[in-house]
């Protein structure tokens, strides 16, 4: 369909330490960029306004937040962050405040939905319709596209709080997660690598042992992913994930704990493709976010002017 004007989306990737903002329509355009970190709601939400209103018309904006959250358009709290022990943002009504300075439909969801929205779109989940986005990095968090569809529920999935065997002898640390100890974030995160080995994630070498012991982790994360939802592909991205010989390994051991009991080519014969990074790179949150505002403008049109 031809088009006489560019319609322009806003996105926001809210993360705990960092908010990405970005205006265009994609990873091949986008007009501006700006990021600030995290601080209150109400200056941070402020800066996002600001920087929206020097942009010029905007058809839609999509946020990707972290949470907990309330994804959920049919309750109360819809748009808001809700129970988060991020100082400062519990019960923060996100959309609600962006409502106030801008009529203009609005996606919301979490970061990584977006991020897997945004992967389904322009990167390496395109043309599947059931498959995951991890993030290994501050927290684990993942994301799920199931049958075309991002996945929420009762909430929005959780996955990085899932629980894991746990070798004490092998690995005698407790774990870092405030509510569970050892679940996955606690054992697997970047924190959780610094709190264990005693230094940043990223200074520790690449034969360190913290590799090997990380990898075997997220490989039991990911065999309780593919035996519940039986995804087409797993994403995986987040600052760990920078260390690329841990793909190799993640892929290896997770075919060593399914044991053989899945006969399926795609994870046993072509698992370099089925357990990938994310082909938008660290661009998959804000662009994620660009798909949710394209989403929720494609809902407000009754005219076929869509072009999602
Ligand atoms: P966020 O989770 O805040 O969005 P990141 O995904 O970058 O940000 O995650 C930050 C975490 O990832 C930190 O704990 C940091 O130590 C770790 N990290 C960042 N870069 C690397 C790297 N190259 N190698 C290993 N760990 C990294
Ligand atoms: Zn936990």
């Amino acid at each position: 369909m031809k088009h006489t004007q560019i319609r322009l989306y806003g996105g926001i990737e809210a993360g705990g330490t960092k908010f990405i903002c970005a205006v265009g329509t994609g990873p091949d355009e986008i007009r501006a960029e700006t990021r600030f970190p995290t601080t209150t709601p109400a200056e941070s939400i402020g800066l996002v306004i600001n920087f929206f209103k020097e942009q010029g018309e905007l058809a839609a904006i999509g946020i990707g937040s972290f949470g907990p959250l309330d994804p959920n358009p049919a309750s109360p709290d819809f748009g808001y962050i809700t129970t988060t022990p991020k100082p400062g943002w519990a019960h923060t009504d996100f959309i609600g405040a962006l409502r106030t300075a801008f009529d203009l439909p609005i996606g919301f969801d979490t970061d990584v939905n977006a991020a897997a929205l945004g992967e389904h779109r322009w990167g390496a989940a395109q043309g599947l319709d059931t498959f995951i986005y991890l993030t290994i990095g501050t927290g684990i968090g993942g994301g799920a596209m199931v049958a075309g569809n991002l996945l929420h529920g009762v909430m929005h999935p959780e996955m990085g709080h899932i629980r894991l065997p746990h070798d004490w002898e092998q690995d005698p640390f407790e774990g870092i997660c405030p509510y569970h100890k050892d679940c996955l974030e606690g054992l697997a995160s970047g924190p959780a690598l610094e709190a264990r080995w005693g230094a940043r994630a990223e200074t520790l070498p690449m034969d360190h042992p913290a590799w090997d012991l990380e990898a075997t982790y997220l490989a039991y994360a990911l065999v309780n992913y593919i035996t519940t939802l039986a995804p087409q592909r797993i994403i995986l991205g987040g600052g760990v994930m920078e260390q690329k010989q841990l793909f190799p390994l993640v892929r290896a051991k997770a075919k060593e704990y399914l044991n053989s009991y899945l006969q399926v080519p795609e994870i046993l014969a072509k698992v370099d493709e089925y357990i990938v990074p994310p082909a938008l790179g660290g661009q998959a949150g804000v662009l994620g976010a660009i798909a949710l505002a394209r989403q929720a403008a494609s809902h407000n049109l009754t005219s076929p002017q869509s072009d999602l």
